[in-house]
């Protein structure tokens, strides 16, 4: 949902070298009427950077969530939209990945909309977390939309599995380079535990 770092989604969204190179289902895998899109381990993927340094603060390894229902005006990754589109991959693969970089200092959730796939998501924030990684997301939905149960509970539980959330759509009239971390000026940087301490949306202090 970090939608105007072009050159970082292009990267991702392009089938180059920064693509990860384990996955565990075949490209071609594709979920039926009566499958889940994904389980709580197995994640559809746009793509990864694995070493980003423009999804938040110090080295983050960016994952991009295949999928978003929101379909905001002037979205410029429209190929990370379709739920059938990106591939399956697994969560013990990515944190493999993860794991191989001691440089890191977290993970960045992206998307797509990675809260229309919460459960792998907030698998991969446990493990990330467990490991001293700290947690970033970029999400379509505002904070209190979360936090209310949009678009399900299961979302909610990722939101206060993160550090950090970068709230709402990318909007293109608000769109500046000169931002940091956010594509466009209606976007927070949340500290989402300093909010829910005070019942408040507090700003990162950035
Ligand atoms: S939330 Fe909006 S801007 Fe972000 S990926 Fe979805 S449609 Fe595009």
């Amino acid at each position: 949902m970090r939608d105007t770092r072009f050159p970082r989604l292009s990267r991702t969204s392009e089938p180059t070298a920064s693509k990860p190179t384990v996955v565990s289902e075949p490209a071609t895998s594709k979920p039926t009427a009566s499958e889940p899109t994904a389980s709580s381990r197995t994640l559809r993927l746009s793509g990864t950077v694995d070493d980003s340094i423009v999804d938040g603060p110090g080295i983050r390894f960016a994952i991009f969530a295949q999928g978003c229902a929101r379909r905001c005006p002037g979205c410029h990754n429209p190929q990370a939209l379709d739920v059938d589109g990106g591939r399956l991959v697994s969560i013990d693969d990515l944190w493999q990945r993860i794991c191989a970089n001691p440089l890191l200092t977290g993970i960045t959730l992206s998307g797509g909309e990675p809260f229309e796939q919460p459960k792998p998501l907030l698998t991969l924030a446990g493990l990330a977390r467990a490991h001293a990684l700290t947690v970033w997301a970029y999400s379509g939905y505002r904070y209190e939309e979360l936090l209310a149960g949009q678009p399900s509970a299961a979302a909610r539980t990722l939101l206060l599995a993160c550090d950090v959330l970068v709230d709402g759509p990318f909007v293109a009239a608000l769109a500046s380079f000169d931002l940091k971390w956010r594509g466009s000026s209606n976007q927070r940087i949340i500290d989402v535990a300093a909010s829910q301490a005070h019942d408040t949306v507090i700003l990162l202090n950035i």
